[in-house]
């Protein structure tokens, strides 16, 4: 089955290779330097001199849930910006820990609203946020936020910003030090070319002011002791050892590429299957100027199903592609991720067989300017 959902994505065979090595000791000078160098590797990702990135073994909701745990006592009130799938379940994640949670509630297909954002912090109760939670890069409507706009309001307050950068770490810029971001989550499978296990954490100086200060909830994800830890080259407990060896290998491919080479040819690839499946009449879920490079959420023409064009490039093609399922976009668009391990003849592929599907349904399409048009953005992106 070709792999072409928003996460987990395919893995380069490089990183397969590193994954297939022998297991070895978790407390191993020989793992400490792996550590080291991962987390050396990851900084410039994150846009962080200063952070220190910590590696944990879970998907990226365990790490969700573990920077909220570790910052936020019960009763906290703590504000989520609600402009699509994510930002809503980071407050139920919120909510589940006991905090008290506002939604503030922007229109699915655009980013997190900066200038309501503004408002709500001055009003009279607004200081009182211990949190503001943000998804950057909506997998499920396809939006990215302006994270450099949101942190502008926030980095004033005494609020953390807590960013959910689990779909955009690694293809798109994110600047921790610049913007002032508190505390970012990551996860291994979706940006990054590696199988799904591994979570990735930083958290700034008043993120760990905060965190000090917050009685710990439970063992395993306690950050105080993961940075003490991180800061020897070690994780508190059995990392996925296999896990962080595929990581270093496929940031080694990143840092190859080079990190500003990897968002221009990643805004490519996002340009090229847009520009070839509107030829299609699939038309674009996010408001055009926030539409993410790292994944296609798409309307289905007039006419045509939705759910049923997944299920003809799964049964036809053995192309895996997503729906929106447990959502309230389910059955009204498809989601293909272009992010991490992709490559031109994705693209191309994927532009063919979605003609193929829509066509099923009785869409006449025509498939030479759909590929036309999707290889007039490919020219500028090497196979
Ligand atoms: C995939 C995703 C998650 C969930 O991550 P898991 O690793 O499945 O726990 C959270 N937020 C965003 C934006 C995602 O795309």
């Amino acid at each position: 089955m070709r792999l072409r959902v928003p996460g987990p994505t395919p893995v380069p065979p490089r990183v397969l290779r590193a994954l297939g090595q022998q297991v070895i000791y978790h407390r191993s000078s020989e793992f400490k330097e792996l550590l080291h160098d991962t987390a050396a590797m990851l900084q410039p990702l994150f846009g962080t001199r200063t952070a220190n990135p910590i590696v944990l073994t879970s998907s990226g909701t365990g790490a969700l849930e573990a920077v909220l745990a570790n910052s936020l006592r019960p009763g906290d009130r703590v504000l989520t910006l609600d402009n699509g799938h994510w930002g809503a379940r980071f407050g139920r994640l919120a909510a589940s820990l006991g905090a008290s949670v506002e939604a503030m509630s922007s229109s699915w297909g655009g980013g997190a609203d900066a200038e309501a954002l503004r408002r709500r912090l001055s009003a009279p109760d607004g200081g009182e946020f211990v949190a503001v939670l943000v998804a950057h890069n909506d997998t499920f409507t396809g939006a990215v936020t302006d994270l450099a706009a949101i942190s502008d309001v926030v980095r004033d307050t005494s609020a953390l910003l807590v960013v959910d950068a689990v779909s955009s770490l690694g293809c798109l810029p994110i600047e921790v030090d610049a913007w002032g971001l508190d505390l970012v989550v990551s996860a291994s499978q979706k940006g990054l070319m590696c199988p799904p296990g591994l979570a990735l954490v930083t958290a700034s100086e008043k993120a760990w002011r905060r965190i000090d200060k917050v009685d710990p909830r439970g063992e395993y994800f306690d950050l105080r002791r993961a940075r003490d830890m991180a800061a020897q080259g070690q994780a508190t407990f059995t990392p996925a050892v296999n896990l962080v060896r595929a990581l270093h290998e496929a940031l080694r491919m990143v840092h190859e590429t080079g990190l500003t080479q990897t968002f221009v040819r990643q805004a490519h690839l996002g340009r090229a299957l847009a520009a070839g499946v509107a030829e299609l009449g699939l038309s674009l879920y996010p408001n055009a100027d926030v539409a993410s490079p790292c994944v296609s959420v798409l309307r289905a023409p007039e006419g045509v199903d939705a759910a049923k064009i997944v299920a003809t490039m799964r049964d036809r093609y053995g192309t895996q592609i997503a729906g929106a399922r447990r959502s309230r976009l389910d059955g009204t668009v498809i989601r293909i991720g272009t992010m991490g391990y992709c490559r031109p003849d994705d693209i191309r592929l994927d532009v063919w067989q979605l003609a193929g599907a829509v066509q099923e349904q009785g869409h006449v399409v025509d498939v030479a300017t759909a590929i036309a048009a999707t290889e007039r953005e490919l020219e500028e992106v090497a196979a």
